[in-house]
Protein backbone atom coordinates (compact mmCIF):
# COMPACT_ATOMS: atom_id res chain seq x y z
CA UNK A 1 0.00 0.00 0.00
CA UNK A 2 1.21 3.35 -0.46
CA UNK A 3 1.92 5.93 2.14
CA UNK A 4 -1.47 7.86 1.66
CA UNK A 5 -3.36 4.65 1.07
CA UNK A 6 -1.85 3.30 4.37
CA UNK A 7 -3.09 6.32 6.04
CA UNK A 8 -7.11 6.08 4.70
CA UNK A 9 -6.69 2.55 5.33
CA UNK A 10 -5.23 3.07 9.29
CA UNK A 11 -8.16 6.22 9.57
CA UNK A 12 -11.17 3.51 8.40
CA UNK A 13 -9.85 0.99 11.31
CA UNK A 14 -9.80 4.13 14.00
CA UNK A 15 -13.24 4.71 13.05
CA UNK A 16 -14.29 1.31 14.04
CA UNK A 17 -12.49 1.24 16.91
CA UNK A 18 -14.58 3.98 18.43
CA UNK A 19 -17.50 3.00 16.94
CA UNK A 20 -19.87 2.94 19.81
CA UNK A 21 -17.62 5.64 21.86
CA UNK A 22 -18.52 8.90 20.49
CA UNK A 23 -20.89 11.28 21.39
CA UNK A 24 -22.42 14.62 19.37
CA UNK A 25 -21.36 18.50 21.41
CA UNK A 26 -19.86 18.60 24.73
CA UNK A 27 -20.08 15.44 27.03
CA UNK A 28 -21.24 15.25 30.59
CA UNK A 29 -19.72 14.00 33.83
CA UNK A 30 -22.43 14.41 36.29
CA UNK A 31 -24.14 18.23 35.46
CA UNK A 32 -20.47 19.34 33.77
CA UNK A 33 -20.56 19.89 29.97
CA UNK A 34 -17.09 19.21 29.51
CA UNK A 35 -15.49 20.22 26.34
CA UNK A 36 -13.89 17.96 23.83
CA UNK A 37 -10.57 18.24 21.44
CA UNK A 38 -9.76 15.89 18.90
CA UNK A 39 -6.34 15.61 16.90
CA UNK A 40 -5.17 12.99 14.02
CA UNK A 41 -1.47 12.91 13.22
CA UNK A 42 0.71 10.14 10.87
CA UNK A 43 3.52 8.97 12.62
CA UNK A 44 5.24 5.69 13.91
CA UNK A 45 3.86 4.72 10.03
CA UNK A 46 0.28 4.83 11.03
CA UNK A 47 -2.56 7.51 12.07
CA UNK A 48 -2.42 8.78 15.73
CA UNK A 49 -6.00 9.63 17.08
CA UNK A 50 -6.14 11.67 20.68
CA UNK A 51 -9.02 12.65 22.00
CA UNK A 52 -9.78 14.25 25.05
CA UNK A 53 -12.59 16.40 27.77
CA UNK A 54 -11.83 18.63 30.05
CA UNK A 55 -11.54 22.15 30.40
CA UNK A 56 -7.63 22.53 28.93
CA UNK A 57 -8.79 20.03 26.56
CA UNK A 58 -6.99 21.58 23.46
CA UNK A 59 -3.66 22.38 25.14
CA UNK A 60 -3.57 18.46 26.38
CA UNK A 61 -4.33 17.12 23.23
CA UNK A 62 -1.99 19.14 21.55
CA UNK A 63 0.99 18.44 24.04
CA UNK A 64 0.17 14.55 24.22
CA UNK A 65 0.88 14.39 20.47
CA UNK A 66 3.79 16.65 20.90
CA UNK A 67 5.14 13.95 23.37
CA UNK A 68 4.26 11.24 20.97
CA UNK A 69 6.24 13.24 18.10
CA UNK A 70 9.09 13.57 20.34
CA UNK A 71 9.29 9.71 21.26
CA UNK A 72 8.69 9.03 17.55
CA UNK A 73 11.98 10.90 16.35
CA UNK A 74 14.27 9.50 18.99
CA UNK A 75 12.89 5.80 18.36
CA UNK A 76 11.51 5.60 14.49
CA UNK A 77 14.24 2.60 12.80
CA UNK A 78 12.78 4.41 9.38
CA UNK A 79 14.20 8.14 10.35
CA UNK A 80 17.47 8.30 9.52
CA UNK A 81 18.13 10.87 12.72
CA UNK A 82 16.62 8.42 14.97
CA UNK A 83 18.63 7.40 18.25
CA UNK A 84 18.05 4.12 16.91
CA UNK A 85 19.18 4.77 14.26
CA UNK A 86 22.56 5.91 15.02
CA UNK A 87 22.41 2.39 16.98
CA UNK A 88 21.93 0.30 13.79
CA UNK A 89 24.88 2.62 11.67
CA UNK A 90 26.92 1.81 14.20
CA UNK A 91 26.34 -2.14 14.50
CA UNK A 92 29.73 -3.88 15.01
CA UNK A 93 31.62 -0.94 15.03
CA UNK A 94 30.98 1.23 18.55
CA UNK A 95 28.43 1.84 21.40
CA UNK A 96 26.26 4.92 21.56
CA UNK A 97 25.22 6.68 23.56
CA UNK A 98 21.28 7.57 23.79
CA UNK A 99 18.43 9.32 25.97
CA UNK A 100 17.60 7.86 29.27
CA UNK A 101 14.25 6.77 27.55
CA UNK A 102 15.15 5.10 24.85
CA UNK A 103 17.78 3.13 26.81
CA UNK A 104 15.25 1.94 29.31
CA UNK A 105 12.76 0.99 26.35
CA UNK A 106 15.72 -1.60 24.53
CA UNK A 107 16.58 -2.20 28.33
CA UNK A 108 12.46 -4.03 28.12
CA UNK A 109 12.74 -5.23 25.13
CA UNK A 110 15.40 -7.14 25.41
CA UNK A 111 14.36 -8.18 28.82
CA UNK A 112 10.68 -9.38 27.01
CA UNK A 113 12.87 -10.75 24.11
CA UNK A 114 14.57 -13.08 26.95
CA UNK A 115 11.22 -14.05 28.04
CA UNK A 116 9.55 -14.84 25.23
CA UNK A 117 12.64 -17.01 24.32
CA UNK A 118 13.12 -14.66 21.23
CA UNK A 119 9.66 -14.99 19.98
CA UNK A 120 9.66 -10.94 20.56
CA UNK A 121 13.40 -9.80 19.17
CA UNK A 122 14.25 -6.37 19.72
CA UNK A 123 16.95 -6.94 16.88
CA UNK A 124 14.61 -7.92 14.50
CA UNK A 125 15.51 -5.19 12.13
CA UNK A 126 17.24 -7.51 9.64
CA UNK A 127 14.44 -9.32 8.62
CA UNK A 128 12.03 -5.96 8.90
CA UNK A 129 14.29 -4.27 5.83
CA UNK A 130 15.07 -8.00 4.01
CA UNK A 131 11.09 -8.73 3.54
CA UNK A 132 10.19 -4.74 3.15
CA UNK A 133 6.32 -5.63 3.68
CA UNK A 134 4.57 -2.83 2.74
CA UNK A 135 7.47 -1.44 0.99
CA UNK A 136 8.78 -3.32 -1.64
CA UNK A 137 5.61 -5.05 -3.97
CA UNK A 138 4.95 -7.85 -2.93
CA UNK A 139 8.67 -9.05 -2.70
CA UNK A 140 9.72 -12.75 -0.74
CA UNK A 141 12.97 -12.92 -0.72
CA UNK A 142 14.92 -16.11 -1.43
CA UNK A 143 15.92 -18.58 1.34
CA UNK A 144 19.51 -17.80 1.46
CA UNK A 145 18.85 -14.18 2.09
CA UNK A 146 16.21 -14.78 4.52
CA UNK A 147 19.09 -17.36 6.37
CA UNK A 148 21.52 -14.73 6.75
CA UNK A 149 18.90 -12.01 7.69
CA UNK A 150 17.86 -14.53 10.73
CA UNK A 151 21.38 -15.05 11.53
CA UNK A 152 21.87 -11.32 12.15
CA UNK A 153 19.10 -11.32 14.83
CA UNK A 154 19.96 -12.36 17.85
CA UNK A 155 18.89 -10.26 21.39
CA UNK A 156 22.07 -11.60 23.22
CA UNK A 157 24.30 -9.33 21.07
CA UNK A 158 22.59 -6.16 22.05
CA UNK A 159 24.76 -4.78 24.89
CA UNK A 160 23.22 -2.67 27.01
CA UNK A 161 25.90 -0.11 29.80
CA UNK A 162 23.63 0.92 32.19
CA UNK A 163 26.33 3.10 33.28
CA UNK A 164 27.65 5.05 30.10
CA UNK A 165 23.72 4.37 28.85
CA UNK A 166 25.27 3.54 25.94
CA UNK A 167 23.49 0.62 23.71
CA UNK A 168 26.04 -1.73 21.21
CA UNK A 169 25.24 -4.13 18.44
CA UNK A 170 28.00 -6.75 18.66
CA UNK A 171 28.13 -7.56 14.90
CA UNK A 172 27.79 -5.51 11.51
CA UNK A 173 24.78 -5.87 9.65
CA UNK A 174 22.58 -6.28 12.68
CA UNK A 175 19.87 -3.46 13.98
CA UNK A 176 17.46 -3.14 16.62
CA UNK A 177 13.39 -2.16 15.30
CA UNK A 178 11.21 -0.52 17.95
CA UNK A 179 8.31 -0.82 15.98
CA UNK A 180 6.75 -3.60 18.64
CA UNK A 181 7.25 -1.55 21.21
CA UNK A 182 6.90 2.30 20.65
CA UNK A 183 3.86 3.04 19.65
CA UNK A 184 2.40 1.65 22.83
CA UNK A 185 5.15 3.48 24.86
CA UNK A 186 4.46 6.30 23.01
CA UNK A 187 1.12 5.81 24.10
CA UNK A 188 1.80 5.49 27.89
CA UNK A 189 3.69 9.15 27.44
CA UNK A 190 0.91 11.04 26.16
CA UNK A 191 -1.22 9.60 28.56
CA UNK A 192 0.55 10.62 31.62
CA UNK A 193 0.97 14.04 29.35
CA UNK A 194 -3.18 14.23 29.39
CA UNK A 195 -3.24 13.36 32.83
CA UNK A 196 -1.04 16.19 34.10
CA UNK A 197 -3.13 19.12 32.07
CA UNK A 198 -6.08 17.40 34.26
CA UNK A 199 -7.52 15.25 31.80
CA UNK A 200 -10.19 12.76 33.06
CA UNK A 201 -11.69 11.10 30.42
CA UNK A 202 -9.72 10.46 26.74
CA UNK A 203 -8.88 8.30 24.17
CA UNK A 204 -5.59 7.62 22.74
CA UNK A 205 -5.89 5.23 19.33
CA UNK A 206 -2.23 4.65 17.82
CA UNK A 207 -3.05 2.24 15.27
CA UNK A 208 -3.90 -0.88 17.22
CA UNK A 209 -2.53 0.43 20.26
CA UNK A 210 -5.84 2.05 22.33
CA UNK A 211 -5.54 3.81 25.86
CA UNK A 212 -8.63 4.38 28.03
CA UNK A 213 -8.27 6.95 29.75
CA UNK A 214 -11.29 6.83 32.61
CA UNK A 215 -14.66 6.55 31.42
CA UNK A 216 -16.76 8.49 28.65
CA UNK A 217 -17.57 11.97 29.69
CA UNK A 218 -21.37 10.38 30.44
CA UNK A 219 -19.62 8.51 33.21
CA UNK A 220 -19.74 4.59 31.91
CA UNK A 221 -16.88 2.80 30.65
CA UNK A 222 -15.51 2.85 27.19
CA UNK A 223 -16.36 0.35 24.86
CA UNK A 224 -13.01 -1.07 22.90
CA UNK A 225 -14.01 -2.91 19.76
CA UNK A 226 -11.30 -5.43 18.65
CA UNK A 227 -11.98 -6.25 15.26
CA UNK A 228 -12.08 -9.37 13.60
CA UNK A 229 -8.94 -10.03 11.62
CA UNK A 230 -11.38 -11.72 8.93
CA UNK A 231 -14.08 -9.19 8.41
CA UNK A 232 -15.37 -11.43 5.69
CA UNK A 233 -16.13 -14.49 8.24
CA UNK A 234 -18.61 -12.78 10.02
CA UNK A 235 -18.63 -8.91 10.56
CA UNK A 236 -15.65 -6.10 11.18
CA UNK A 237 -15.83 -6.45 15.23
CA UNK A 238 -15.33 -9.68 16.86
CA UNK A 239 -15.38 -8.78 20.52
CA UNK A 240 -15.66 -5.32 22.56
CA UNK A 241 -14.49 -4.93 25.72
CA UNK A 242 -15.63 -2.90 28.65
CA UNK A 243 -12.49 -0.63 29.58
CA UNK A 244 -12.22 1.88 32.16
CA UNK A 245 -8.44 3.07 32.78
CA UNK A 246 -7.29 0.12 30.23
CA UNK A 247 -4.94 0.25 27.34
CA UNK A 248 -6.09 -2.55 24.47
CA UNK A 249 -3.33 -3.44 21.74
CA UNK A 250 -3.56 -5.68 19.22
CA UNK A 251 -1.17 -7.25 16.69
CA UNK A 252 -2.74 -8.53 13.69
CA UNK A 253 -1.57 -10.07 10.08
CA UNK A 254 -4.41 -7.95 8.59
CA UNK A 255 -2.19 -4.45 9.59
CA UNK A 256 0.31 -4.57 6.85
CA UNK A 257 0.31 -7.27 4.33
CA UNK A 258 0.32 -9.07 0.87
CA UNK A 259 -0.83 -11.95 -0.62
CA UNK A 260 1.11 -14.02 -3.30
CA UNK A 261 0.20 -17.15 -4.73
CA UNK A 262 -2.60 -17.55 -1.64
CA UNK A 263 -0.17 -17.06 1.02
CA UNK A 264 -0.45 -13.66 2.84
CA UNK A 265 2.75 -12.39 4.00
CA UNK A 266 2.69 -10.06 6.82
CA UNK A 267 5.00 -7.81 9.30
CA UNK A 268 5.43 -10.09 12.11
CA UNK A 269 8.13 -12.49 11.80
CA UNK A 270 8.90 -15.77 13.80
CA UNK A 271 12.94 -15.32 14.22
CA UNK A 272 12.99 -18.82 14.72
CA UNK A 273 12.46 -19.34 11.12
CA UNK A 274 12.83 -15.59 9.64
CA UNK A 275 9.46 -15.33 7.94
CA UNK A 276 5.78 -14.31 8.93
CA UNK A 277 5.23 -16.18 12.08
CA UNK A 278 1.74 -18.52 11.66
CA UNK A 279 0.43 -19.33 15.16
CA UNK A 280 -2.18 -16.47 15.34
CA UNK A 281 -3.87 -14.32 13.03
CA UNK A 282 -4.45 -11.34 15.89
CA UNK A 283 -3.59 -11.17 19.69
CA UNK A 284 -4.75 -8.21 21.75
CA UNK A 285 -3.22 -7.87 25.47
CA UNK A 286 -5.52 -5.79 27.44
CA UNK A 287 -3.26 -4.06 30.49
CA UNK A 288 -2.26 -0.46 32.45
CA UNK A 289 0.95 -0.53 30.72
CA UNK A 290 0.90 0.36 27.26
CA UNK A 291 4.52 -0.17 26.02
CA UNK A 292 4.81 -3.87 27.92
CA UNK A 293 1.08 -4.58 25.97
CA UNK A 294 2.94 -3.79 22.83
CA UNK A 295 5.27 -5.47 23.13
CA UNK A 296 3.87 -8.81 24.22
CA UNK A 297 1.01 -7.98 21.27
CA UNK A 298 3.46 -9.25 19.02
CA UNK A 299 5.20 -11.60 21.31
CA UNK A 300 1.66 -13.22 21.84
CA UNK A 301 1.45 -13.09 18.17
CA UNK A 302 4.27 -15.32 17.04
CA UNK A 303 4.28 -18.09 20.03
CA UNK A 304 0.55 -18.72 18.96
CA UNK A 305 -2.20 -20.21 21.41
CA UNK A 306 -0.52 -22.52 23.79
CA UNK A 307 2.64 -20.83 24.57
CA UNK A 308 1.54 -17.55 24.20
CA UNK A 309 -1.31 -17.58 26.80
CA UNK A 310 1.23 -19.54 29.17
CA UNK A 311 3.67 -16.89 28.96
CA UNK A 312 0.45 -13.89 29.79
CA UNK A 313 -0.72 -16.18 32.53
CA UNK A 314 2.63 -16.29 34.08
CA UNK A 315 2.41 -12.48 33.79
CA UNK A 316 -0.58 -11.83 35.62
CA UNK A 317 -1.16 -8.74 35.40
CA UNK A 318 -1.89 -8.54 31.85
CA UNK A 319 -4.96 -10.39 30.19
CA UNK A 320 -4.89 -11.77 26.36
CA UNK A 321 -7.27 -12.72 23.27
CA UNK A 322 -6.00 -14.47 20.26
CA UNK A 323 -7.33 -15.58 17.40
CA UNK A 324 -6.01 -18.64 15.48
CA UNK A 325 -4.98 -19.64 12.37
CA UNK A 326 -8.91 -21.27 11.94
CA UNK A 327 -10.11 -18.70 13.29
CA UNK A 328 -11.04 -19.72 16.79
CA UNK A 329 -10.75 -17.04 19.68
CA UNK A 330 -8.90 -18.22 22.97
CA UNK A 331 -8.35 -15.66 25.63
CA UNK A 332 -7.09 -15.83 29.52
CA UNK A 333 -9.79 -16.87 31.98
CA UNK A 334 -10.08 -14.13 33.86
CA UNK A 335 -11.13 -12.08 30.57
CA UNK A 336 -14.51 -14.24 30.17
CA UNK A 337 -16.97 -12.72 32.10
CA UNK A 338 -16.15 -9.19 30.92
CA UNK A 339 -15.32 -9.50 27.26
CA UNK A 340 -18.31 -9.24 24.78
CA UNK A 341 -17.75 -11.56 22.08
CA UNK A 342 -19.94 -9.76 18.98
CA UNK A 343 -18.72 -12.02 15.98
CA UNK A 344 -21.68 -13.02 13.86
CA UNK A 345 -20.60 -16.07 12.12
CA UNK A 346 -17.85 -18.21 11.69
CA UNK A 347 -14.85 -20.11 14.13
CA UNK A 348 -16.92 -20.87 17.43
CA UNK A 349 -17.26 -17.72 19.46
CA UNK A 350 -15.67 -19.90 21.89
CA UNK A 351 -13.56 -18.06 24.30
CA UNK A 352 -12.12 -21.40 25.64
CA UNK A 353 -9.70 -21.92 28.81
P1 LIG B 1 3.09 -4.96 16.26
O1 LIG B 1 2.11 -4.46 15.25
O2 LIG B 1 3.05 -4.27 17.57
O3 LIG B 1 3.03 -6.43 16.42
O4 LIG B 1 4.53 -4.63 15.73
C1 LIG B 1 4.97 -5.07 14.49
C2 LIG B 1 6.30 -4.45 14.23
O5 LIG B 1 7.25 -4.97 15.15
C3 LIG B 1 6.84 -4.77 12.86
O6 LIG B 1 6.44 -3.79 11.92
C4 LIG B 1 8.34 -4.77 13.10
O7 LIG B 1 8.84 -3.44 13.10
C5 LIG B 1 8.46 -5.32 14.50
N1 LIG B 1 8.55 -6.78 14.59
C6 LIG B 1 8.16 -7.72 13.68
N2 LIG B 1 8.40 -8.97 14.14
C7 LIG B 1 8.96 -8.80 15.38
C8 LIG B 1 9.44 -9.72 16.36
N3 LIG B 1 9.40 -11.05 16.21
N4 LIG B 1 9.98 -9.19 17.50
C9 LIG B 1 10.04 -7.86 17.69
N5 LIG B 1 9.60 -6.96 16.80
C10 LIG B 1 9.06 -7.42 15.66
MG1 LIG C 1 3.35 -4.88 19.48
Amino acid sequence: MRRHERGLFALALAVILLTGCRIKGPGQIGQVSLAKAEKTEFMMDTLITITAYGPKAEEAVNAAMAEMRRIADLMDANDPKSEVSRINENAGRRPVRVSEETFELLKLARRYSELSGGAFDVTVRPLVVLWGIGKKDKYVPDSAAIERARELVDWRDLVLDEEAKTAYLRRAGMGVDLGGAAKGYAADRARDVLLRYGVRSALIDAGGNIWAVGRRPDGRPWRIGIKNPRPEHGGELLAVMPSEDLTLVTSGDYERYFIKNGVRYHHIFDPRTGRPASQAISATIIGKNSAEADILSTAVFVLGPDQGLALIRKLSSFEAVLVTPEEQIVATGNLEDELEIVREEGGTGDTGR
